[in-house]
């Protein structure tokens, strides 16, 4: 019988899987055409619902029943229009991907009459049963009810899916006694926390500013493989990565691929992926090929955070459903190939206000060169004093495969600012003296403004290796892993910042309580807080050997995989922290340590499995068979008396490919033993370090032979996909 791998090959490279792409239309002609917009809305809804609709949204006002049922009666009616017959409450729960049960329009009265209808009652609140979701344990089996329920700052939207389509009204997730059990919750109350405490600073330099918002601009990696070839190789179907493969002859050392011409078949993937997203509201802006063979990245206008990171949430979404249509598939796994780049999700994050100033974009005056000092220094701040919730927030079994390896962030967390801004921090600490006064008011001119074009300068020469990196307006938190919800890393961001900016208020205000003028206070601080962090600043090659001596020698924290990098999340800082800022209670912490948790072992199980199964399978049959093909020729030769020296080849090749057969057949007995002790642990942290200490190092022994074997073996006999297939052909 042909394998999977032959067919596949053969498929590909007759060449049906030509799609026709509709997307020629103007973006501007279609973006929003499936979105339930503030214009959609005021065209389908009166003037009293759209009214109350704009009030929820901008100031969080509570919509009455009666208003609800008029929009979404509203909603229901611009739907039906489309062609939708079907409604979803959309959620994100803490499986990491998005959630939908439908429901159709339709129902029957009582006296058997069908009906359309759509109340404002099913907008508002569902009940998915969620019992399967993961909770932690915050939702005990017997109560086992978990709630959706609308949030109408974030637009709905249709999906279509196939020939079907469904209004997706997104939603946050809660469970019946009110602890979010999703990542929306968690992120809005976060944005909140952050809103109160920059709004306070913001009124040192400017009483107009009501408000603070968050904006989120992701930049998504990920890879694009044939789907025939894919689904010949178990471990990308099973876990999204290759567990074995050798590196094929060319990998990325020319760099070829980057910034290179995009390939045809690829390129209308993309194309088709967009058109989705432009309808849907996603402001897809850029695309382009990636380091690694294979490797894509896409990105859109920045959004305020909320809306971003439904976008992003949406838009893995989309892009593996429009994959299926090219018969490719597309993989967000943070490592799907050894030896290459691994892929990440920059989120570049800044803060704005409503009156329209970016906080982390130096000023044109003193007076907002100050304020935007005083964002930038408690940024850093925030990030030296909470480096261990920054790499919690981007904790995950995939991003452990990619931080600290080839051209990716380090799993130690800095933060870059460039050469100028470092010479602007150094003299503030040098120059202004304990007795600042007014004449040092120079100092505050700092002139940032007109060294706008070294900045600019700094910022395109910028340091590529550092995880948290100010790039002229925003700062790019650049180790959050591809395959992540935005929301974790970002919530826990804001908050950190929240609390910053709070204990950075109180000793202003102490300051000034003494005497102080306002200005002399606020430098003061931005003083002191620049020596207290300055050591997680760091402009090196974040990626070098010197750099992790160096920070350990600087004390800043070097957590290398997950089930030890979580644990600041239970911390009692943490705790009190999360608890202050209203975005955490300790059992909700408690319950997404223990989801975190669970999710890390389940993956390293999984993949546990998968190895022991392509190895039993697949890997040892095909390695036999070439050895008994080898054995038989050997015997041959002997037996026409051929003498020894001639198939010394033969047996050389065989002793090879014995001894690495021997070698995974015992490596993989093994594993399975400490896969066994893990397993009766009880104690999920305690398994889960199991899982990473004494099975998860199997996983690269058992590979190192098995991609000798590969080298081995003739071609015709391997069944999985080579990386040199699956990287290079399309
Ligand atoms: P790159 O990092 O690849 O050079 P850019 O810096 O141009 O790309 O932009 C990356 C992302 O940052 C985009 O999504 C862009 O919209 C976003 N971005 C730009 N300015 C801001 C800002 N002030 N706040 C948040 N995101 C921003
Ligand atoms: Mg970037």
């Amino acid at each position: 019988m042909q394998s999977l791998r032959f067919k596949a090959i053969d498929n590909l490279t007759s060449g049906n899987h030509e799609v026709n792409v509709e997307g020629s239309a103007k973006i501007t002609s279609i973006f929003g055409e499936n979105v339930f917009t503030l214009k959609t809305a005021r065209d389908f809804l009166s003037d009293d619902a759209y009214k109350s609709l704009l009030g929820s949204i901008k100031t969080g006002q509570k919509i009455d029943r009666h208003v609800a049922n008029q929009i979404a009666a509203g909603m229901r009616q611009w739907a039906e229009k489309k062609g939708v017959t079907h409604y979803t409450h959309w959620f994100q729960p803490l499986t990491g991907t998005s959630a939908e049960k439908h429901d159709s329009f339709f129902t029957l009265k009582g006296d058997g009459t069908p009906l359309d209808q759509f109340e404002g009652d099913a907008l508002v609140q569902q009940e998915p049963d969620a019992s399967s979701f993961p909770s932690g344990g915050l939702r005990a089996t017997f109560e086992a009810r978990g709630y959706t329920a609308w949030d109408p700052t974030s637009p709905a939207f249709i999906m279509h899916i196939g020939q079907g389509m469904t209004l997706c009204i997104p939603t946050i997730f809660v469970s019946y006694t009110g602890e979010s059990l999703d990542y929306k919750a968690p992120l809005i109350k976060s944005i909140e926390a952050l809103n109160k405490s920059a709004v306070e600073v913001c009124h040192y330099f400017d009483r107009n500013v009501t408000k603070v918002h968050v904006n989120l601009g992701w930049e998504q990696e990920y890879f694009v493989v044939d789907e025939g070839l894919a689904n010949a190789r178990p471990d990308l179907v099973m876990t999204g990565r290759t567990v074995f493969g050798h590196t094929p002859a060319k990998g990325q050392q020319l760099e070829d691929h980057y910034f290179g011409s995009i390939p045809e078949r690829v390129y209308a993937y993309m194309r088709d992926f967009e058109y989705e997203a432009y309808r849907l509201g996603i402001p897809l802006r850029t695309r382009h090929n990636e380091v690694a063979p294979a490797q894509f990245e896409c990105a859109p206008i920045f959004e305020e955070l909320n809306l971003a990171v439904d976008h992003n949430t949406l838009l893995m979404d989309v892009m593996s459903r429009v994959a299926k249509r090219h018969k490719l598939k597309v993989l967000l796994h943070e490592k799907p190939f050894a030896g290459i780049n691994g892929s990440g999700k920059h989120n570049n994050w800044s803060m704005g206000t409503d009156t329209g100033v970016n906080l982390l974009a130096p000023g044109k005056t003193p007076k907002t060169n100050l304020m935007f000092l005083a964002f930038f220094v408690n940024t850093i701040k925030a990030v030296h004093d909470h480096a261990d919730l920054l790499r919690a927030s981007i904790a995950s079994a995939g991003n452990d495969h990619r931080l600290g390896a080839n051209e990716a962030p380090p799993a130690i967390i800095s933060a870059y600012i460039g050469h100028y801004l470092n010479k602007v921090l150094e003299e503030i600490e040098t120059r202004v003296s304990d007795k600042f006064d007014e004449q040092d008011e120079v100092m505050l001119k700092l002139d940032i403004h007109k060294s706008i074009p070294e900045l600019l300068l700094d910022n395109t020469d910028r340091n590529r290796t550092s995880p948290f990196a100010f790039t002229g307006n925003k700062f790019e938190f650049r180790a959050v892993g591809s395959s992540a919800n935005c929301a974790n890393g970002m919530l826990i961001l804001n908050t950190i910042m929240a609390e910053t900016l709070a204990n950075f208020k109180k000793e202003v205000d102490a300051l000034i309580e003494k005497g102080d003028k306002k200005e002399v206070a606020i430098m003061q601080v931005i003083k002191t807080y620049i020596k207290e962090s300055k050591k997680v600043l760091f402009e090196g090659d974040g990626y070098s050997e010197e750099w992790t001596k160096e920070a350990a020698k600087r004390g800043l924290p070097n957590l290398k995989t997950t089930p030890i990098a979580l644990d600041p999340l239970v911390s009692d800082k943490a705790k009190k922290l999360f608890e202050k800022h209203n975005v955490y209670t300790h059992s909700e912490l408690e319950a997404r340590h223990e989801i975190e948790l669970e999710k890390y072992l389940k993956i390293v199980q999984i993949e546990g499995r998968v190895i022991g199964d392509l190895a039993g399978n697949h890997i040892l049959p095909a390695s036999i068979r070439y050895q008994n093909m080898l054995i038989n020729n050997i015997k041959g030769l002997k037996d026409i008396g051929v003498p020894e020296k001639s198939y010394k080849a033969q047996l050389n090749i065989l002793e090879e490919i014995s001894e690495h057969i021997n070698k995974v057949q015992a490596l993989a007995f093994e594993m399975t033993e400490a896969r066994k002790k893990a397993n009766a642990l009880t104690d999920t942290r305690e398994k889960a370090i199991a899982y990473c200490d004494k099975v998860k190092p199997y996983f690269d022994e058992i590979r190192y032979h098995v991609d000798k074997l590969e080298l081995l073996v003739d071609d015709s006999e391997w069944e999985l996909p080579k990386y040199r297939e699956l990287l290079f052909l399309r």
